[in-house]
């Protein structure tokens, strides 16, 4: 019984579409836990690396750690990695649901780490939904779809010392597995199979971000050590005016900023003035410039707005006034503001522009090109 399921759940991982030829990705679901509970849609199997050993549950087993060990339910393991396959690609890590196959490995003294090991088109499933609703126009969602498999192959590797490429979350993309998934961004997924975008034939980076409020930006202009990226220049974009929350307003009181960049460990008094000091030619700020009782702090626009808080300070596109004892910013777009604008890459789709329009309008000189899976 044991073979014949082990010999039908080789063939059906090799003859799957899917795994064919497919880039593989390691996504890091859980890292450093001391406990988690693992199942599958029906039987599973468990295998220990080193000692080979297979067991088979259907019900939901604990992983543990102790003194330095794996333990399977209550079986000490020997090995330092164990392997969890079900016959039809379903595996449950905490009640998630997830496609591929899962690992977990003893990599750090008192805990461990649990990877899902899935075909790239299968991990882009379950991040779309968190990055673009479903409900909106599907060529906005292809371009959606290309930039986050083109993200995903180009840092590949990311946390290799940790055993997996991608994170979970914000730092990589946030994924969620099946439980994350559409039937509509599925569908999109393959309808693109495979594609992303290049630059004379290399992976692009693809920043992007909620809405640009006029004008993309320039990544030298955003990031510190930023060179010139001849894709990743400002564009006028007529296509986000539509854009919830276009205009925005976020007041501080001198004495919170003051705070928060004392938090920071910049040595400043208090605070007399604040001002833009230099702008870039899509109208960003660039440096501020805080003069303060003992002397004045330039600092980088974009490093003051995530200090401050980038999801009230939404862009640095704005104006500063003060009032009374307070500051005022005014402005207009979410985001960094470099690459794709989310709600412009909308707006082009409504006005019937196909997905490889939208992202070559927002990475200019760019091609999409078949991945060789
Ligand atoms: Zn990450
Ligand atoms: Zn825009």
């Amino acid at each position: 019984m044991k073979k014949i399921f082990l010999i039908l759940l080789v063939v059906l991982l090799t003859a799957s579409g899917a795994w064919a030829g497919s880039p593989i990705i390691r996504v890091g679901l859980l890292k450093n836990v001391t406990a988690a509970e693992i199942s599958g849609a029906g039987v599973f199997e468990v295998s220990f690396s080193k000692s080979d050993q297979t067991s088979y549950f259907n019900h939901p087993i604990a992983i543990k750690i102790k003194d330095k060990a794996l333990f399977v339910e209550t079986k000490k393991i020997s090995s330092d990695k164990v392997t969890v396959r079900t016959d039809n690609s379903v595996v449950l890590v905490n009640k998630r649901n997830y496609r591929g196959f899962i690992e977990i490995i003893n990599n750090a003294p008192q805990s461990f780490t649990v990877v899902e090991i899935v075909p790239m088109d299968q991990y882009v499933y379950g991040i779309i939904k968190h990055e673009i609703s479903p409900t909106w126009p599907p060529e906005a969602i292809k371009a959606q779809i290309i930039v986050a498999r083109t993200y995903a192959l180009k840092n590949m590797g990311k946390h290799a010392k940790d055993g997996f490429d991608m994170c979970t979350t914000t730092d990589c993309q946030v994924y969620g597995g099946m439980d994350s998934e559409d039937p509509v961004s599925n569908k999109l997924v393959d309808e693109t199979p495979g594609e992303i975008l290049t630059y004379k034939g290399e992976l692009i980076s693809t920043p992007y971000h909620g809405f640009c409020g006029g004008y993309t930006e320039e990544a030298r202009y955003v990031w510190e050590g930023s060179i010139k990226v001849p894709y990743l220049v400002s564009k006028r974009c007529k296509f986000c005016k539509n854009a919830p929350h276009f205009n925005w307003q976020a007041r501080y009181e001198r004495s919170k900023i003051e705070s928060i960049l004392q938090a920071n460990g910049y040595d400043i008094g208090k605070i007399i003035n604040i001002k833009v000091n230099e702008r870039s030619p899509s109208g960003r700020a660039m440096e501020m410039k805080i003069s303060h009782k003992n002397g004045k702090l330039l600092l980088q626009a974009n490093k003051f707005r995530l200090l401050m808080g980038s999801d009230i300070i939404r862009s640095a596109l704005f104006k500063i006034r003060k009032d009374k004892d307070a500051y005022i910013f005014e402005g207009t777009g979410w985001g960094h503001g470099v690459g794709m604008c989310q709600e412009g890459a909308k707006g082009m789709a409504e006005k019937g522009y196909d997905y490889s329009k939208i992202l070559k309008f927002y990475y200019p000189g760019t091609q999409i090109t078949q991945w060789d899976y």
